[in-house]
């Protein structure tokens, strides 16, 4: 059963969990019967496993899984198990008749963040190369683009933290905004904990009082969508109170002088009339920042998916650079990562505008250097396609994609305006999809292909720290499975451009170093045995005596000048803030329990009991108002639709905010009812705000 054992009965491999950025070690141990999970002393997780990792062996011998490429005849008629040969004649059948009758573009590529480095290297290159197509996007454009986007344009460079975990018990003080790490990834909880032990101070920014928030210093319980103006009026407190680090300002960024003449409107009793917190907690936030000697500003979801993202992460850049908590040891701003490869899957490639190594697609050289290493004239590399939500919104359109293939994404319940998404996805010509199992989206395929699980591959993954780590391969998967490396050269193979595509993940993690060598994400001097042998390495690491760089900008940014830059925002509304006829702010976040879409965790007994369905959280003042008891069927409604879930009734949440869990298919699905509205520069949609109202379910 297992690679490279040397027992018969009993062996242990060495791995990571499948889920979320923190990436935990852990051990799967073979004893006869069944695998079984073993927490492991990993520099992240530290001993730690939440329960989704404790349970994430349980679906690999899951009775739904699918062993067999399912192909539905036509519109209507019911998949049917078949050969990969037929499914992958059909797949390129339908890639031929599109980009016939359509050109190119008229096949669409769309992509995961749970995917290897490799899977998603080869992705992006399989759309530009095999496809010629330039409509690549993927689900991490919902997840980690505002603050990739917001990095980049003050520092120069986008790797979630610019430290590792083991240095945010050194800080003084930590600002957490927008998220709810308690649930979402436990075992970090270490770090805060340590952190509070040395008497640091821990200040929760969020709508909700959340289990992290419950063990914070202080709770900011903000209006969604303000985080803006909380940014701008902690820092005009700083600038008023004399806690700017005037030397750094001058010395390693530029651009302060506009943001001063910004902040300054942002005086407390007018942020406390926007955001909702009053001028003593202003204060009081400002000075356990601004007297730190060290201090951290993160962010997650909560500030990044919103219409103005970008903007809100760079509030908070500026609040750090101010006080000069950057670039210095334990210090910085840093995004949270959420999805298990949310860092790597954005740098390789399967982003829109983007080629490997964080590099541009509409940059000659950049272009030129990828186009050497695939071998290819520079010339077919497409330019840039249209950003996740753009894409999917015209599928099958005269203009739009017209056969569509998805590998790890649910598009079905992750996407905004889910109704009207599903609507396209019925509307395409033709649509495949590569998964474990039968997702909401797998459901709607004219072709549906089985792929491995983690434990069933190798590969590599970037977790939030951007520390690069081995996913090793403990089992052989089930007969008639394939590794999405295996099934994209299949296609790329019948498309007549085999010979620029491996299946094997060393040889095309080879490439990747290559590829990305120069580039921002320089992993060239990264190797699978330098990997194992070090507990993984950190990005940038040009060359294999390079030790890697764990800790960023403590000489420099990575701005040519070396400068950190400021940029002036200012507060704006919501797309959607609450009228008459919607009174009430949505917003949509985790639970323990549950993963993404669910389409992993709504399968595992043990965690779908705990959480087996959609809720709206509200407060009780609110629920009495509305008739609205503990338990009560209810429909939440907004403009785009209705939800029906049952009302959990809740103190620890604002009286003018619902909150829903975003993991749920049918009629609990939270995202049928979040707004599409995109931020201009990341085209983040707007998942965390927009206008509802509440009323009882009278038909269930
Ligand atoms: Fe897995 Fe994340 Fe839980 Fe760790 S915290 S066990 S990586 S889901």
């Amino acid at each position: 059963m297992w690679p490279n054992s040397t027992s018969q009965t009993v062996d242990t491999c060495d791995t990571h969990c499948p889920y979320c950025a923190l990436q935990c070690g852990m051990s799967l141990v073979a004893n006869g019967e069944g695998v079984t999970v073993q927490a492991r002393n990993f520099p992240t997780n530290r001993g730690g496993l939440c329960q989704k990792g404790w349970t994430a062996t349980e679906l690999l011998a899951h009775p739904e899984r699918l062993t067999t490429p399912l192909l539905r005849d036509r519109k209507g008629a019911l998949l049917r198990p078949v050969t990969w040969d037929e499914a992958l004649d059909r797949i390129v059948a339908a890639i031929r008749s599109a980009q016939q009758h359509y050109g190119p573009d008229a096949v669409g590529v769309f992509g995961g963040g749970g995917l290897t480095n490799e899977k998603a290297y080869s992705l992006g290159k399989f759309a530009r190369v095999a496809l010629r197509t330039s409509q690549i996007d993927y689900n991490g454009r919902f997840c980690m683009s505002s603050a990739a986007a917001a990095s980049i344009k003050a520092f120069g460079i986008d790797r979630g933290l610019p430290f590792p975990l083991a240095d945010i018990p050194h800080a003084e003080t930590i600002l957490l905004v927008g998220s709810n790490v308690a649930e979402t990834m436990p075992p970090i909880m270490q770090y805060f904990q340590e952190q509070k032990k040395n008497g640091g101070s821990l200040i929760v920014v969020d709508p909700r009082w959340t289990p992290t928030a419950a063990a914070a210093t202080m709770h900011l319980q903000i209006t969604p969508g303000t985080d803006v103006a909380l940014a701008n009026g902690l820092l005009y407190i700083a600038m008023k109170q004399g806690l700017l680090d005037e030397p750094f300002i001058a010395s390693r960024t530029s651009g302060f002088d506009r943001v001063r003449r910004t902040v300054s409107g942002y005086w407390p009793d007018r942020v406390e009339r926007i955001t909702g917190i009053s001028e003593k907690q202003l204060y009081a936030a400002a000075r356990l920042l601004g007297n730190a000697s060290t201090a951290m500003i993160l962010t997650a979801r909560g500030p990044e998916q919103q219409s103005k993202g970008v903007d809100t992460v760079l509030a908070f850049i500026n609040l750090a650079l101010g006080l000069g908590k950057a670039g210095k040891p334990y210090c910085g701003y840093g995004c949270l990562t959420g999805q298990g490869n949310g860092q790597g899957g954005r740098e390789h490639g399967q982003k829109a505008d983007q080629l490997p190594g964080y590099r541009k697609i509409d940059n000659p050289d950049h272009r030129s250097y990828i186009a050497s290493v695939w071998r290819v004239p520079e010339e077919i590399i497409p330019g840039p396609g249209c950003s996740a939500y753009e894409m999917l919104d015209r599928l099958g359109t005269e203009d739009g994609v017209r056969a569509l293939l998805v590998f790890g994404s649910n598009l079905a319940v992750s996407v905004p305006r889910a109704g009207h998404i599903e609507e396209r996805l019925q509307a395409l010509d033709f649509l495949c999809v590569s998964d474990f199992f039968l997702s909401e989206t797998a459901e709607l395929a004219d072709v549906v292909l089985p792929s491995t699980q983690w434990a069933e591959e190798e590969g590599t993954m970037t977790n939030l720290e951007g520390r690069v780590l081995r996913r090793r391969r403990a089992m052989d998967a089930p007969e008639g499975v394939r590794s999405d490396l295996e099934t994209i050269h299949a296609i790329a193979e019948r498309l007549g451009a085999g010979e620029y595509f491996s299946s094997e993940p060393r040889e095309v993690f080879a490439e990747l170093r290559r590829a990305t060598a120069g580039g921002a994400a320089d992993y060239y001097g990264i190797t699978y045995e330098r990997i194992e042998r070090e507990n993984g390495v950190f990005w940038p690491c040009p060359a294999e005596d390079h030790p890697g760089t764990p800790r960023m900008f403590l000489d420099s940014f990575a701005a040519p000048d070396g400068r950190a830059r400021f940029h002036s925002v200012e507060y704006r509304s919501a797309a959607e803030e609450p009228d008459e006829e919607f009174p009430l702010y949505l917003t949509t976040g985790r639970v323990m329990q549950q993963y993404q879409s669910g389409t992993q965790t709504r399968r595992v007994r043990q965690l779908n009991e705990s959480v087996p369905q959609a809720f709206v959280e509200m407060h009780p003042s609110m629920a009495l108002s509305y008739g609205i008891a503990n338990g009560d069927p209810v429909r939440v409604i907004t403009r785009r639709g209705a939800a029906s879930v049952r009302a959990q009734l809740t103190p620890a949440i604002r009286m003018d905010t619902l909150f829903m869990p975003f993991h749920f298919a049918g009629r609990g699905r939270a995202n049928l009812l979040t707004n599409p509205a995109l931020d201009p520069t990341s085209r983040m949609p707007e998942f965390k705000i927009c206008a509802a109202r509440i009323e009882r379910d009278a038909g269930c």
